[in-house]
């Protein structure tokens, strides 16, 4: 059936290695929800070889004016080099984040109950932990100005005032919204170095005076090293964590290994205003691409957070969560998850029925 006039407009970006193979699943499940109009389009390496760039200027504009980005994955031997003249795929990801306007990374937690085996920590210690990383995307390290004098490399980190209060807004609705429909008071907390580092007690300070507009949300103030260590020894007591650019990155991929599985980790970039971008975690894993046995389970989660964040369709996003769980607590896994009794290996596609005829 094709789609209605105001079908909301997808714009789907396979990319490279496991990522065609993803973004089928992704379609299939889109297909199955209803009416969605859904444009491909190239980027990463695979536009590299077609246009000479990862990211080409219609596609970014093609972006731009549509309701959502699901991006899959990119990257790959093929295109590995370290001359800094020739183009990159991850600079698809990045053009893009940069070019929506993408400041807030948002990656939930929850390890899923049938999975509590495949997580390296003890069911005990991860029982009822339920996080969100929010992760400020477009300022601090990464985006200062670096360079190499001589003997002396340096990495500048900086923020702004306004640039603080925007991701902390984002930390403390997003720990409201997860408090809809009761069950626990939100709680926000803001990890930095404020010890060390002066961008870090601006933060500390933004960050406090934003509380001031959500005194219905708790908020505590942890050190980023102290973070880490809390995060393995008692998960289940974080909510919301909201926090720079580098500390979100390493954390937000510490938070993933309590799930015990890359594969099943879903995440969402969100602007103001424009699409949000919305992708699996994991890379496009070219060992194991094109052999059909990819877990798409990241991917559809992926499908799930842009129909809640991006789409306004919590509705949909909350029966492909419940059917994901289903599906597992049947015993279906794909190579990346723990085996085992009671279990049944399946590829990319019997997955993905499976998630579909569970909704
Ligand atoms: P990766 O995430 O691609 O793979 C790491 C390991 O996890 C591999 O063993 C892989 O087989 C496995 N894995 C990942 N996704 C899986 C899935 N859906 N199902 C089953 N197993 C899965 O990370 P990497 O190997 O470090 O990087 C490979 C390429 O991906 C590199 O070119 C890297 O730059 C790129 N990358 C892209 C992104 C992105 O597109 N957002 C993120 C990370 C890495």
């Amino acid at each position: 059936m094709s789609p209605t006039e105001n079908a909301p407009r997808i714009v789907l970006l396979p990319g490279d290695g496991v990522g065609p193979e993803i973004a089928a699943a992704a379609r299939s499940l889109l297909a199955e929800l209803g009416d969605f109009q859904l444009d491909e389009h190239l980027i990463g390496g695979a536009s590299i070889d077609e246009h000479g760039s990862a990211l080409h200027d219609d596609v970014l504009e093609e972006c731009r004016s549509a309701d959502a980005v699901l991006l899959c994955a990119v990257g790959g031997p093929k295109w590995d080099t370290t001359d800094p003249d020739e183009p990159r795929p991850e600079q698809g990801l990045l053009g893009l984040r940069k070019g929506l306007g993408l400041y807030a990374n948002l990656r939930p937690v929850r390890p899923i109950p049938a999975l509590v085996d495949a997580s390296p920590l003890r069911p005990e210690r991860i029982e009822g932990t339920d996080l969100l990383v929010v992760r400020e995307l477009t300022g601090g390290i990464y985006f200062g100005e670096s360079g190499r004098e001589g003997d002396r490399a340096h990495d500048d980190c900086a923020y702004t005032v306004a640039e603080v209060d925007r991701i902390a807004r984002t930390g403390f609705e997003s720990a409201r919204r997860r408090a809809e429909g009761g069950g626990r008071r939100p709680k926000v907390t803001s990890v930095d170095k404020a010890n060390v580092l002066e961008t870090s007690r601006l933060w500390r300070e933004v960050v406090g005076d934003v509380a001031g507009d959500y005194s219905d949300v708790e908020l505590e103030h942890l050190l980023v090293d102290n973070a880490a260590m809390q995060l393995v020894s008692r998960p289940a007591e974080f909510d919301v964590i909201v926090t720079e650019n580098l500390f979100g990155d390493i954390l937000s991929d510490e938070s993933a290994m309590l799930t015990g599985s890359l594969g099943m980790l879903p995440s969402a970039s969100l602007g103001e205003g424009g699409p949000g971008l919305f992708e699996p975690v994991h890379g496009s894993a070219p060992d194991i691409a094109g052999q059909g046995i990819a877990n798409p389970l990241a991917t559809l989660l992926s499908v799930a957070m842009m129909l809640r964040h991006g789409l306004d369709r919590p509705g949909d996003a909350d029966r492909i969560d419940s059917a994901v769980d289903r599906v597992l607590e049947h015993g279906l896994r794909t190579a990346d998850l723990a085996g085992g009794e009671g279990t049944r290996e399946v590829g990319t596609e019997e997955m993905t029925r499976a998630v579909i005829e569970a909704l």
